[in-house]
């Protein structure tokens, strides 16, 4: 049976172009700053982003974990969305681990703050209040359905920031997406952030890793803090590896998964039960409702006909990447018509 797997571009396989290059890969002891490879493919990123330096992390959430002990102390607060993955999808890690308050204002269905609400937000200095210490931007936003942040639109809360004497830090797990999406490079999306991260193991498909960005000083500190939460490895040029390949070759193909994206919303929006507004400027997340049957039991005839996805609640996500041709788009519009046609009938 055909398998169409729509649950996230994190299933993304590494390429054989990235296999060969990690079996290939020269290393060294990361900890004593030997690996040849990360040291490369550091450097690289840092290069593309428009920052001064570049460090490897696990993980996007530790990537943000990361940036923000680096950022903020305990008893601190950080200015984030209400909807943003930091606040809504990483276990409360800055506040478990950091003492870190969050304190959330409202995300608007394109996952921008307002910059008169970031202000109204900050704290003035008094002894009473916690201490403004980071605010927080993601691009794409990914609970908004993946929208796109402009270089306007994160000026206008660097602005804010910048005023304040606050750090601005870009959640960038996708920003290859909104840079491939607005034809502008990540340069000028991440330049008015003082720190930006980024993952590899999403829609670029490697199999681990995500990268933070920053001026020197900043990125120095995030190394002692990656240290503090068990993130320095070893040789890790042979997962550095993929990531050199992923920036050189994989970037511009996400114009590809954008396609798909369109296609798929597109399809999904003749289907009846189904609630969609096609995004003009897609990137690879389609968000949509079931309006009509039980979502659980549409998502189990869903899955037995190969395509992997749905959930239990009426929104669901689809995501296109590597590895989803538009043949398959083709199949997963034949499955979702036929399984809602079924359930309209019964
Ligand atoms: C996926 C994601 C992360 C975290 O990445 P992991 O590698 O899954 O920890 C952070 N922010 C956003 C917006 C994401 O989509």
């Amino acid at each position: 049976m055909r398998e169409v797997d729509l649950r996230s571009d994190t299933v993304t396989h590494p390429t054989p172009e990235m296999r060969e290059a990690m079996a290939a890969a020269e290393v060294g002891d990361d900890v004593f700053g030997d690996d040849p490879t990360l040291n490369r493919l550091e450097a690289m990123a840092a290069e593309r982003l428009g920052k001064e330096a570049a460090v490897f992390v696990a993980s996007g959430t530790m990537g943000n974990l990361v940036s923000i002990l680096s950022h903020a102390q305990r008893g601190d607060e950080i200015i984030i969305g209400d909807r943003s993955h930091i606040f809504r999808s990483e276990a409360g890690g800055a506040s478990a681990l950091g003492g870190v308050a969050y304190n959330t204002i409202r995300n608007d269905d394109r996952g921008l703050l307002d910059p008169d609400e970031v202000e109204a937000a900050i704290k003035p200095a008094n002894v009473h209040y916690t201490r403004t210490a980071m605010i927080g931007l993601e691009n794409t936003h990914n609970a908004a359905g993946g929208a796109v942040l402009t270089v306007e639109d994160t000026r206008a809360v660097a602005e804010v920031a910048r005023r304040h004497e606050i750090p601005l830090h870009l959640d960038g797990a996708r920003i290859f997406n909104a840079s491939v999406a607005l034809e502008t490079p990540v340069s000028e999306l991440a330049a008015d952030a003082d720190s930006v991260t980024f993952c590899l193991s999403k829609g670029l498909s490697c199999p681990i890793g995500s990268i933070i960005c920053g001026g020197n000083e900043f990125i120095q500190e995030a190394r002692r803090w990656r240290k503090v939460v068990g993130g320095s490895m070893r040789q890790v040029g042979i997962i550095a590896a993929a990531g050199i390949v992923a920036l050189d070759s994989m970037v511009e193909r996400l114009a590809e998964d954008h396609a798909n994206a369109r296609k798929l919303a597109n399809g999904l929006a003749q289907i009846p039960g189904i609630s969609i507004e096609p995004d003009k400027l897609p990137t690879n997340l389609v968000f949509f409702e079931i309006t009509d049957g039980d979502p659980a039991g549409l998502a189990r005839k869903i899955n037995e006909r190969g395509i992997k996805g749905g959930s239990p609640m009426r929104r669901w996500r689809f995501v296109t990447h590597y590895g989803i041709t538009s043949g398959d788009i083709d199949y997963a519009l034949d499955v979702m018509d036929s399984v809602m046609r079924e359930n309209a009938a019964s």
